[in-house]
């Protein structure tokens, strides 16, 4: 599939193979009625895999049910004939359960093969950074990590997820080896068991190394470090709730939390757990983003965010109780307290915090993991393509600073408000826009819708 062709023209670049750049690819293979050039631009050799699913540890499990991860907005148990076919019992077994997340990965490779197959359209992945975008002559023209370029006539901007950096005084001046991003799979695996350790935040990123850890057998003692001290929560088999949440829609910040807080406690003395409220609202996220005044999406953001990721973004129960029984066991300890300074010192890196009360906090530990997730703003991404675009006022940041302005379905507003039909963003990209705007059963419907606009 790899292509050495970047110079010929394309009707459409997607630039990203993460598995919202694939699902774009899968839609756009099945939707095509007629001969069409797409060009796929990922710099790794294996498409689908991104950050999420790259990992080839089977400790790492996906965070959605099965039953939840088509691909396919039209066909919703399509990940499940994937893993299970025909077999009813296997079915019934992996529809609720939390499968490997490299399965995943498979999955969408699978089904973008099986796409190319059938299509009018030819797709070719081009494995290279995109640098630059440019408009000449009516053309979008791709400047490629390799110095070549591309032409083509639209683009799809599927750039995902950038880890943030270390928010720390001294991280650029600790010994090689001492600071460990939590999506280096590898590398947090190939830390010696009984090293000592801080985890900079408490997220699911910090699920995924302990569970790395724990899958080593590690036996140091790991120290986790988070502003809030809060992590996530565990799913919980429910009923649907009786709940409509549409009434939260005309409603402001703190009412809502007035009537989310009184229909946990009904549905719980009732004898249903309040993840039943969270599955209730699920599918409303972006309606209720989008109803919340922009002053209150700005108080969601400072004072909201944390709480809310926590109890949304959940992780299997059987994982939970793994974090547990390491936090009763004394080997992890979760500390609330903002990170101040990481600092070399001999052999061991001290890490300085304050907590809320003005305390200050110190340990010294042989390794530090940056597990603080991922970067939204995109001056701050350190994405080249996305700094070119932003200077050359292509794109602007979308409310509140967060990912890219877009209107409709992903297409670009430039920095003077002109929508560009052409270029079209999705996923994280449209966090701002949307808020949930990440994973799969959001990626899919955008996918499919941006295909639609693309071919129009
Ligand atoms: C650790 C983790 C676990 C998750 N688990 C789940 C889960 O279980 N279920 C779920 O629904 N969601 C999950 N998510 C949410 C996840 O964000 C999405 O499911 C999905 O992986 C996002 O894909 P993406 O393509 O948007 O981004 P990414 O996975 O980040 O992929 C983006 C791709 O774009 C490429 N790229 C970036 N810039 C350029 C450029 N300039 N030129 C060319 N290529 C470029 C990168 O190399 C990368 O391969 C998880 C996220 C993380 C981080």
């Amino acid at each position: 599939m790899t292509s050495a062709n970047a110079g010929l023209a394309h009707d459409i670049a997607i630039v990203g193979g993460g598995a919202a750049g694939v699902l774009v690819a899968i839609q756009l293979l099945r939707q095509a009625r007629k001969p069409l050039r797409i060009a796929l631009l990922e710099p790794q050799p294996v498409l689908a895999q991104g950050v999420a699913y790259a990992t080839p540890y089977p400790e790492h499990v996906l965070n959605v049910p099965a039953q939840k991860m088509s691909a396919l907005p039209d066909q919703p148990d399509d990940f499940l004939d994937f893993v299970a076919a025909d077999d009813a019992d296997e079915r019934a077994r992996l529809a609720p359960a939390f499968l490997e997340r490299r399965r995943y990965g498979d999955y969408l490779r699978a089904r973008l093969a099986e796409a190319m197959v059938t299509s009018t359209a030819t797709l070719e992945h081009v494995q290279q950074s995109v640098v630059t975008l440019h408009r000449h002559a009516g053309r979008l023209h791709l400047g490629l990590q390799d110095g070549s370029s591309l032409e083509c006539a639209r683009v799809v901007l599927a750039v995902g997820n950038r880890p943030r950096p270390l928010p720390a005084r001294g991280a650029s001046s600790l010994a090689p080896g001492a600071l460990t991003g939590a999506w280096d799979f590898e590398a947090v695996r190939a830390i010696p068991q009984d090293a000592s350790l801080c985890i900079v935040g408490s997220g699911l990123s910090m699920v995924d190394a302990v569970l790395s850890f724990v899958a080593t057998g590690h036996r140091g003692r790991i120290q986790v470090l988070s502003r809030h001290g809060w992590w996530p929560q565990p799913h919980a088999a429910a009923a649907k709730l009786d709940f409509d949440a549409g009434q939260l829609m005309s409603l402001g910040l703190r009412a809502r939390l007035r009537v989310l807080r009184r229909a946990a406690r009904k549905a719980m003395a009732a004898g249903q757990p309040w993840q039943a409220l969270m599955e209730t609202l699920r599918p409303h996220g972006q309606a209720l983003w989008a109803s919340l005044s922009a002053a209150d999406q700005r108080r969601f953001l400072r004072h909201l965010v944390r709480l809310w990721d926590v109890h949304r973004h959940r992780i299997a129960s059987d994982v939970h109780a793994r974090m547990q029984t390491l936090i009763d066991s004394g080997q992890l300890r979760v500390h609330r307290g903002r990170l101040d300074a990481v600092m070399q010192s001999g052999r061991c890196v001290r890490v300085a915090a304050v907590t809320r009360a003005g305390k200050e906090l110190h340990f010294d530990v042989d390794h530090v993991i940056n597990a603080t997730g991922v970067e939204l703003r995109v001056p701050t991404m350190r994405n080249a393509l996305l700094t070119q675009m932003l200077g050359d006022g292509l794109l602007q940041p979308g409310p509140h600073g967060i990912g890219v302005a877009t209107v409709g379905d992903g297409q670009v507003l430039d920095a003077h408000g002109q929508v560009q039909d052409d270029v079209v963003a999705l996923g994280s990209l449209r966090v701002g826009d949307l808020w949930e705007s990440t994973a799969i059963p959001e990626l899919r419907g955008q996918a499919e819708h941006a295909a639609r606009v693309l071919l129009a």
